[in-house]
Protein backbone atom coordinates (compact mmCIF):
# COMPACT_ATOMS: atom_id res chain seq x y z
CA UNK A 1 0.00 0.00 0.00
CA UNK A 2 0.88 3.49 -0.96
CA UNK A 3 2.29 5.57 1.69
CA UNK A 4 1.31 9.26 1.57
CA UNK A 5 4.59 11.01 0.56
CA UNK A 6 4.33 7.80 -2.60
CA UNK A 7 0.68 9.86 -3.45
CA UNK A 8 1.80 13.10 -2.97
CA UNK A 9 5.02 12.62 -4.69
CA UNK A 10 2.93 10.97 -8.09
CA UNK A 11 0.45 13.64 -7.83
CA UNK A 12 3.18 16.71 -7.83
CA UNK A 13 4.95 14.83 -10.98
CA UNK A 14 1.38 14.16 -12.66
CA UNK A 15 0.59 18.18 -11.68
CA UNK A 16 3.95 19.24 -13.13
CA UNK A 17 3.35 16.96 -16.09
CA UNK A 18 0.10 19.00 -16.73
CA UNK A 19 1.42 22.03 -16.34
CA UNK A 20 4.42 21.41 -18.90
CA UNK A 21 1.95 20.44 -21.10
CA UNK A 22 -0.14 22.93 -20.78
CA UNK A 23 2.25 25.46 -21.49
CA UNK A 24 3.48 24.10 -24.60
CA UNK A 25 0.01 23.78 -25.98
CA UNK A 26 -0.19 27.24 -25.55
CA UNK A 27 3.10 28.33 -27.29
CA UNK A 28 1.62 26.33 -30.18
CA UNK A 29 -1.27 27.91 -30.34
CA UNK A 30 0.32 31.47 -29.90
CA UNK A 31 2.71 30.34 -32.77
CA UNK A 32 0.40 29.29 -35.02
CA UNK A 33 -2.09 32.84 -34.13
CA UNK A 34 0.99 34.89 -35.20
CA UNK A 35 1.69 32.82 -37.80
CA UNK A 36 -2.00 33.57 -39.27
CA UNK A 37 -1.38 36.65 -39.00
CA UNK A 38 1.57 36.77 -40.77
CA UNK A 39 -0.28 35.13 -43.84
CA UNK A 40 -2.91 37.38 -43.92
CA UNK A 41 -0.96 40.61 -43.19
CA UNK A 42 1.82 42.32 -44.76
CA UNK A 43 3.87 39.74 -45.79
CA UNK A 44 6.62 40.84 -48.46
CA UNK A 45 5.97 39.97 -52.07
CA UNK A 46 8.59 38.39 -54.30
CA UNK A 47 8.63 40.10 -57.83
CA UNK A 48 7.13 36.74 -59.20
CA UNK A 49 4.29 37.12 -56.93
CA UNK A 50 3.48 40.75 -57.99
CA UNK A 51 3.90 39.69 -61.45
CA UNK A 52 1.02 37.73 -61.11
CA UNK A 53 -1.09 39.64 -59.51
CA UNK A 54 -0.32 42.48 -62.82
CA UNK A 55 -0.92 39.74 -65.06
CA UNK A 56 -4.54 39.14 -62.96
CA UNK A 57 -5.47 42.55 -62.86
CA UNK A 58 -4.62 43.66 -66.32
CA UNK A 59 -4.16 40.36 -68.46
CA UNK A 60 -1.77 40.58 -71.37
CA UNK A 61 -3.27 40.54 -74.63
CA UNK A 62 -1.79 40.51 -78.29
CA UNK A 63 -1.66 43.64 -80.26
CA UNK A 64 -3.83 43.71 -83.44
CA UNK A 65 -3.71 47.07 -85.11
CA UNK A 66 -6.94 46.84 -86.97
CA UNK A 67 -8.34 46.88 -83.14
CA UNK A 68 -6.71 49.09 -81.48
CA UNK A 69 -5.90 53.22 -81.98
CA UNK A 70 -2.84 53.95 -80.30
CA UNK A 71 0.15 53.70 -82.39
CA UNK A 72 2.70 53.55 -80.14
CA UNK A 73 3.90 52.58 -76.84
CA UNK A 74 4.74 55.49 -74.89
CA UNK A 75 6.76 53.70 -72.55
CA UNK A 76 9.61 52.89 -74.80
CA UNK A 77 8.31 55.07 -77.80
CA UNK A 78 8.62 52.52 -80.56
CA UNK A 79 5.49 51.41 -82.90
CA UNK A 80 3.39 48.46 -82.06
CA UNK A 81 3.69 45.77 -84.15
CA UNK A 82 0.84 42.90 -85.25
CA UNK A 83 0.95 40.49 -82.42
CA UNK A 84 3.24 42.09 -79.58
CA UNK A 85 2.39 40.88 -76.27
CA UNK A 86 0.49 44.52 -74.66
CA UNK A 87 -1.59 45.54 -71.89
CA UNK A 88 -5.06 47.41 -72.41
CA UNK A 89 -5.55 49.79 -69.05
CA UNK A 90 -9.13 50.43 -68.16
CA UNK A 91 -7.92 53.74 -68.99
CA UNK A 92 -7.72 52.61 -72.21
CA UNK A 93 -4.08 53.51 -72.17
CA UNK A 94 -2.15 51.16 -74.39
CA UNK A 95 1.48 49.59 -73.28
CA UNK A 96 4.31 46.72 -74.25
CA UNK A 97 3.96 43.57 -71.58
CA UNK A 98 7.31 43.91 -70.64
CA UNK A 99 7.69 47.64 -70.54
CA UNK A 100 4.82 48.10 -68.73
CA UNK A 101 5.65 45.04 -65.77
CA UNK A 102 8.90 46.99 -65.78
CA UNK A 103 7.25 50.35 -65.17
CA UNK A 104 5.03 48.35 -62.21
CA UNK A 105 8.24 47.72 -60.57
CA UNK A 106 10.53 50.29 -61.28
CA UNK A 107 8.46 53.69 -60.91
CA UNK A 108 4.88 53.68 -59.63
CA UNK A 109 1.80 51.32 -59.65
CA UNK A 110 0.04 53.50 -61.90
CA UNK A 111 -0.76 54.38 -65.62
CA UNK A 112 2.34 56.05 -67.09
CA UNK A 113 0.46 58.42 -69.12
CA UNK A 114 -2.38 59.30 -66.99
CA UNK A 115 -1.02 58.33 -63.66
CA UNK A 116 -4.52 56.30 -62.92
CA UNK A 117 -3.83 54.18 -60.12
CA UNK A 118 -3.89 50.18 -61.21
CA UNK A 119 -3.28 48.35 -57.87
CA UNK A 120 -3.95 49.07 -54.49
CA UNK A 121 -1.68 50.67 -51.96
CA UNK A 122 -1.23 47.97 -50.25
CA UNK A 123 0.11 45.19 -52.76
CA UNK A 124 2.58 48.16 -54.02
CA UNK A 125 3.48 48.23 -50.05
CA UNK A 126 4.13 44.58 -49.91
CA UNK A 127 6.10 44.09 -53.01
CA UNK A 128 7.93 47.65 -51.94
CA UNK A 129 8.89 45.87 -48.91
CA UNK A 130 10.31 43.05 -50.74
CA UNK A 131 12.38 45.14 -52.78
CA UNK A 132 13.72 47.66 -50.43
CA UNK A 133 16.08 44.88 -48.37
CA UNK A 134 18.03 43.34 -50.60
CA UNK A 135 18.88 46.45 -52.29
CA UNK A 136 20.74 47.88 -49.09
CA UNK A 137 22.50 44.57 -49.10
CA UNK A 138 24.06 45.19 -52.42
CA UNK A 139 25.17 48.92 -51.93
CA UNK A 140 26.70 47.12 -48.56
CA UNK A 141 28.26 44.75 -50.48
CA UNK A 142 29.38 46.91 -53.17
CA UNK A 143 31.10 49.31 -50.25
CA UNK A 144 32.85 46.13 -48.78
CA UNK A 145 34.01 45.48 -52.22
CA UNK A 146 35.03 49.14 -53.22
CA UNK A 147 36.94 49.44 -49.71
CA UNK A 148 38.84 45.80 -50.36
CA UNK A 149 40.24 47.61 -53.46
CA UNK A 150 41.45 50.35 -52.13
CA UNK A 151 43.00 48.99 -49.53
CA UNK A 152 44.31 46.23 -51.77
CA UNK A 153 45.55 49.30 -54.38
CA UNK A 154 47.14 50.72 -51.02
CA UNK A 155 49.01 47.58 -50.21
CA UNK A 156 50.56 47.65 -53.49
CA UNK A 157 51.82 50.86 -53.60
CA UNK A 158 54.12 49.43 -51.09
CA UNK A 159 55.26 45.92 -51.82
ZN1 LIG B 1 7.10 49.64 -75.09
ZN1 LIG C 1 -3.84 55.87 -68.54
Amino acid sequence: MATLSQILAQIYTMTLLFFTILVLELVILLRSISGAVYDSGDRPLTTTQYLKLIEEKIPATVYDAAAEAAPECTVCLSAFEEGEAIRKLKCKHVFHKDCLDTWLQQCAATCPLCRRKLLPEEVVLRYRQRRNPPEYEGSDEELVYLLSALHGNYLRRFM
